[in-house]
This record gives C-alpha cells, sequence and structure tokens, in this order.
C-alpha cells in the first residue's frame, strides 16, 4: 500500500471513531464512552500526522504537542466545574486562531490564495475574538458595557468593510488584502458577540464553536488535509445543528442573535416596595415530606455550590422514607452550558429515568405541590412571557409558580445572569431559603431525616 493510502485510511479511520464520539455524546448513558472514542479518534489522527511526517518536522511538532499537552492537561486538572464554561470559550477561541493563523501562513508562503485559505482566516479570526469575548462574558468582567450608542450602525459598517475586503482578497490582492481582513474579522467577531447577553449567550456560543470547525475544515481544504476536513466538518456541523436546537429552545432566530444584539444583558429592576417570604430549611423539610409530588429544578447555583450531592440525597430520602413522587426538571440553558444540568446530576447519581426535559415536564408543575428551585434564576422568570421589555422576552421558562409552593433556593433576591428581577420572589406561594445551595439542603436533608 501507498504511504499516502495508508494515511487516508488512518484518517478515515480517525473520522468514524469522531462521529462515533458524537453518538455517544448524545445521551448521559453514552457520553462517557463517546468521550474514550474521541480520544482514541484524536490520538489516531495526530499519531499519524507525526509518523508520516518528513524528518525534519519532528522537533518543531514535538514540542508543540507537549506544550499544548502540559497546557491542557493543567487547565483541565485545575478548572471549576463552573468555569468550565469560560475555559470551552476559550479552547475554542484558540482552534479559531489556529485555522486564522494557518490561513495567514499559507497566504504569506504563496501557496494559497484560494477561497479555503480566507475560510480559515475569516472564520477562525470570528472565532477567536468573538470567543475571547465571550469568556470575558462568562467570567463576569463585561457584562455591564457589553453596548455602546450607534452600535448598530457600527456593526453594519464593519460587516460592510468585510465584505469588501474579501472581494478584495478572492481577487488576488495577496497578503497585504489578508492582513487587513484579518484585523476587520478579528473587531467584526468582537463587536456581534459584545452586544448579547442574557438568554442568547448559550445560542452565540454554539455558534462560535461551529465557526472553529468551518475554519478547521476550510483550512483542511487548503492543506489537503484529510483529517482536519473531517473533524472541521463535524465540528462545524454538530455545533450549527446545537445552535438551531438552542435558537429553537428559546424562541429565538439567528438574525435577532447576531444582528439586533438579541435580548442583550438587562438591568435588575429595583424592587424597593416589594417583600419576599423567607423561610427556613425546617419548614421547607415539613412541606416537602408532606406533597405527594415535588419537581426539583437545578439551576447555576447549584453548580457554584457543588450541590448536585446534597440534592440529590433530598431526592432519595423524599422518596424512600415518605413516599414521594420526585422529578428533576432541566431546563436547555439552565447553567452555563448545554447539558450542564445533566452532567452535574449524572455525577451525583440521579437516575436519568427521574430527569426531565423542559416540554416534557412543564404541565406536571400544576399538579405538583412543591417546586425545589435550587440557585436556578432566570430560567423560571415569568417575565419572559410577559415583559416585552426583558431580556429574557420570548424565552419558555419553567412553569414552576404553577406549583403550590415554590422554594427558591440562593443567597439573596439578586438577578442572574441575565440581570433581570425575577417577579416570582414576591408570589404569594414563593418560599425564599436564603443561604448557600449545598448548605442549605443538607439541613434540609438533616430535618427529614429527624422528623
Ligand atoms: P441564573 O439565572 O444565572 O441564576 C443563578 C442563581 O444562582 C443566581 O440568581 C444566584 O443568586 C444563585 N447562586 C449563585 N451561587 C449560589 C450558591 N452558592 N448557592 C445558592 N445560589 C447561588 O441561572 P439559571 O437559572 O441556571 O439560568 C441560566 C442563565 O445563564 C440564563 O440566563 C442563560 O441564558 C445563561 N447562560 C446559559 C448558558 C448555557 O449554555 N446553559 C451559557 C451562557 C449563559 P444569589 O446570588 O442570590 O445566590
Amino acid at each position: 500500500m501507498m504511504q499516502g493510502e495508508e494515511l487516508f485510511l488512518l484518517y478515515l479511520a480517525a473520522g468514524c471513531l469522531f462521529i462515533l464520539a458524537i453518538r455517544g455524546l448524545a445521551s448521559p448513558q453514552t457520553a462517557r464512552s463517546g468521550n474514550v472514542l474521541g480520544i482514541i479518534g484524536m490520538a489516531l489522527s495526530v499519531g499519524a500526522t507525526v509518523w508520516f511526517l518528513p524528518l525534519f518536522h519532528y522537533g518543531a511538532v514535538l514540542a508543540a504537542i507537549c506544550a499544548g499537552g502540559i497546557v491542557g492537561t493543567i487547565s483541565a486538572l485545575k478548572v471549576k466545574m463552573t468555569a468550565l464554561p469560560q475555559m470551552i470559550a476559550a479552547f475554542n477561541g484558540l482552534g479559531g486562531l489556529a485555522s486564522a493563523l494557518i490561513g495567514l501562513a499559507e497566504i504569506l508562503q504563496a501557496t494559497s490564495y484560494g477561497f479555503e485559505a480566507s475560510v480559515g482566516l475569516v472564520v477562525g479570526g470570528l472565532a477567536f475574538s468573538g470567543s475571547l469575548v465571550a469568556f470575558a462574558k462568562l467570567q463576569g468582567g463585561l457584562s455591564s458595557f457589553g453596548q455602546f450608542r450607534y452600535q448598530n450602525v457600527f456593526n453594519g459598517l464593519i460587516t460592510l468593510a468585510l465584505i469588501g475586503l474579501w472581494a478584495v482578497f478572492l481577487n488576488g490582492e495577496g497578503l497585504a488584502a489578508a492582513v487587513w481582513l484579518l484585523l476587520v474579522t478579528l473587531i467584526w467577531g468582537a463587536a456581534v458577540t459584545l452586544p448579547v447577553g442574557g438568554a442568547d449567550m448559550p445560542i452565540v456560543i454554539a455558534i462560535l464553536n461551529a465557526c472553529s470547525g468551518w475554519a478547521a475544515a476550510g483550512i483542511g481544504f487548503s492543506l489537503a488535509n484529510t483529517v482536519l476536513i473531517m473533524t472541521g466538518a463535524i465540528v462545524g456541523a454538530s455545533g450549527t445543528i446545537l445552535a438551531l436546537i438552542m435558537t429553537k429552545a428559546m424562541n429565538r432566530s439567528f438574525r435577532e442573535v447576531l444582528f439586533k444584539g438579541g435580548h442583550a444583558a438587562g438591568q435588575s429592576v429595583i424592587t424597593g416596595q416589594k417583600s419576599a417570604k423567607a423561610g427556613d430549611p425546617r419548614d421547607a423539610a415539613f412541606i416537602l415530606e408532606n406533597a405527594a409530588k415535588v419537581i426539583i429544578v437545578p439551576g447555576f447555583g447549584m453548580a457554584a455550590a457543588q450541590a448536585q450531592y446534597a440534592v440529590q440525597a433530598m431526592a432519595a430520602i423524599l422518596r424512600d422514607k415518605y413516599g414521594v413522587e420526585v422529578k428533576f426538571a432541566i431546563h436547555p440553558v439552565a447553567g452555563r452550558m448545554p447539558g450542564h444540568m445533566n452532567v452535574l446530576l449524572a455525577e451525583a447519581d440521579v437516575s436519568y429515568d427521574d430527569v426531565f426535559e423542559l416540554e416534557d415536564i412543564n404541565r406536571e408543575f400544576a399538579t405538583a405541590d412543591a417546586a425545589y428551585v435550587i440557585g436556578a434564576n432566570d430560567i423560571t422568570n415569568p417575565a419572559a412571557k410577559t415583559d416585552k421589555s426583558s431580556p429574557l422576552y420570548g424565552m419558555p421558562v419553567l412553569d414552576v409558580k404553577k406549583a403550590k409552593t415554590v422554594f427558591f433556593v440562593k443567597r439573596s433576591l439578586n438577578p442572574g445572569y441575565s440581570g433581570a428581577d425575577n417577579p416570582l420572589f414576591y408570589a404569594d406561594n414563593t418560599i425564599m431559603l436564603y443561604g448557600d445551595a449545598k448548605v442549605v439542603t443538607e439541613e434540609v436533608v438533616q430535618a427529614l431525616e429527624q422528623s
């Protein structure tokens, strides 16, 4: 067999493993094996690429693999579960930057002035600067100055400049046009991501993720590298599908999110006159143990407090000792990344059969005696249905207010990620359980054990 054919077959095997990996990741039951298949596929493609390299390239490639491997391993070991979305945004941005730089190098060496290299340059550049802004927003550093006056005009002009420069580049103008194109792309990526906030951030993250994939595919064509084309297309297609699913789940459109700044982060409404009822874990335990049906709604605060084990213990004791029917309700954007709550509940051994998606459980709140909302806020905010000025307007929410009693476990009346005040805190059937989600829930469990 010729060397090229062997390499192609190895790449093909790696591509198949990536497809099986994505398939495995589609469900929590098979996610672990999906991950393993992905790792084998990646090892195979990197190994095959290095094996067939011309000998004089080995030093540089091994140095790059070691540097990347060390940084990746240390950050993966050190990252807190709550900071995982930021890490994904940062790594996604690096993928985009790599594609943009390879595109530029190709153009610099005059090996390619083609469309494929410019796709790597533009889409990779967009993924890089957009992901940097998304990183800063998830970290909480950019939320307050995401918008500026005449932003739409600025974004329109920069889009026109980008299209113009791209046309100039494709007309054969070469390196100078490529450098300008990259610079304008970087500004464009940051400009379109900057105003996005509130409920639209998950959609933008999925779009940026898709962009880094399409950029790699573009570079794959320009380098004639099969595995880059395959993996880039897989990442691009799955990211695009995820973005479409999120857009549908959030009742949004791509145009709204990307070109109108979506529903930007809002300001908290001053709620001076309103008052919320506070309870304590013993009151909560009494109501919960006497309930026939309880629905638990986890949100970002459960992840921040690492309260998944406590909540699992609470569900188990309610079920086993008191015969209560307990279910978990998951909103598509609960937490800070798709599937965030599913991963945490699976980690705490909550059975998949007890976990329900929004559309499957929303009607059941009307028949529930209690909703236990643990560290969640935006995903329950009824203003999303009624208040056109709310940054959450149009997003489907979990109808927790229909339960007889609603417990909100959080540290204060502060708003969540979107910055929008939640009128449910002041509803007659709401009881606030102030405190850290883990501490409060452990106290509820203790009270349930003792009574
Ligand atoms: P949320 O609206 O951000 O609310 C989380 C609540 O948790 C906060 O109000 C906070 O209140 C509370 N909290 C924080 N730490 C806590 C702790 N240690 N103990 C108890 N409570 C704690 O979260 P959500 O309801 O899950 O909604 C998700 C939001 O994130 C949506 O706006 C969504 O669009 C956005 N988002 C989602 C993704 C995604 O892919 N899932 C990505 C980016 C953005 P206190 O400060 O009062 O405790």
